[in-house]
């Protein structure tokens, strides 16, 4: 078992756990959150399912409404992944369609005869109720961003290489067609398996926490 891993598990189900709707006023303007999911344990506690953070300035609140809120799965991959979960566990063929980025004025061009504007809604909306009935977070502040970057990875990293964090039989994830979500038992595919935090970090990270 990583002692880190535990230790963070207790640090952050410690603290102030928000839902959807959240209090914008309980969200720092920058910092990193940690996403727990309904069903999942590791270490006695709520297993860490996913971090996150964001890069634009002042963007944390907004980045956390692009997951909970915004029906738009180009602007989120933690929506896009749950979608590719939740339509890979129907076994719906609309999936490959769910692949399809439509950000650009090109692409929607392009696919607007080969999509299915209704399915593609009725789909967000799906993806909308599955996070806001089943997700909740802690965040903490951090004002740089090369740190908040580097903080993310040090925990992802932790999280996934720790051998006690395990994702129920049940969990959604297992639906997922990316084998890095199923494997790592986290809704990530980046930052896996690299640098965990050291022990100097926990040091620094304990600070960032407040925790005394
Ligand atoms: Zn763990």
């Amino acid at each position: 078992m990583s002692k880190n891993c535990h230790t963070i598990h207790q640090w952050f189900n410690g603290m102030k756990k928000h839902s959807f709707p959240f209090n914008e006023q309980e969200i720092p303007l920058n910092g990193v959150y940690i996403l727990f999911e309904k069903g999942e344990f590791a270490h006695s506690t709520s297993r860490i399912v996913r971090i996150g953070t964001h890069t634009g300035n002042n963007q944390l609140c907004s980045r956390l409404f692009q997951h909970f809120l915004n029906e738009n799965k180009d602007r989120s991959i933690f929506r896009k992944n749950i979608g590719r979960a939740l339509l890979n566990k129907d076994k719906d063929s609309f999936l490959e369609q769910w692949e399809i980025d439509l950000t650009t004025k090109n692409a929607k061009e392009l696919h607007s005869n080969s999509v299915d504007f209704i399915k593609q809604k009725e789909t967000e909306k799906r993806v909308t109720k599955y996070i806001q009935d089943n997700f909740s977070f802690v965040v903490f502040q951090v004002d740089d961003k090369d740190q908040r970057l580097e903080i993310e990875s040090k925990i992802i990293s932790t999280v996934s290489l720790c051998d006690e964090c395990k994702s129920s039989e049940t969990w959604l994830g297992n639906f997922s067609p990316k084998e890095k979500i199923r494997k790592s038992g986290l809704w990530l595919v980046n930052e896996l398996w690299k640098t965990p935090l050291s022990d100097k970090d926990m040091i620094e990270l304990k600070q960032m926490l407040n925790i005394k």
